[in-house]
């Protein structure tokens, strides 16, 4: 799983997108892909995000052709939209975050 927490130099945790391939940090969204394998089109059938970082990208469809990827932008939205965050939520959530914590 690419979506971590890693300790900053003042002990907080903070979320990071970690690139599955080298294992480096996507610091910006435009730094990496998404990727989502298709197990098939069974009902309930699971996958798990792939993240890798564009370098990786980059050597692997050298070797294994195109596939699939989105921006994580838009996987983000994507996630985000399937769990009825709306922006509207998100900004409630975000004033009652700086309001309470020092996230
Ligand atoms: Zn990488």
């Amino acid at each position: 799983m690419a979506l971590i927490f890693q300790v900053d130099d003042q002990g907080h945790p903070r979320p990071k997108v970690r690139c599955d391939s080298c294992g480096g940090i996507i610091e910006n969204y435009a730094d990496g892909v998404a990727l989502l394998d298709t197990p098939g089109t069974a009902p309930e059938a699971i996958t798990e995000p792939i993240f890798h970082c564009l370098g990786c990208e980059e050597k692997i469809q050298k070797t294994s052709g195109p596939r699939a990827s989105m921006p994580i932008d838009h996987f983000m939205l994507y996630v985000l939209n399937n769990i009825q965050l709306t922006p509207k939520a998100l900004e409630t959530a975000r004033q009652k975050m700086k309001a309470t914590s020092d996230f």
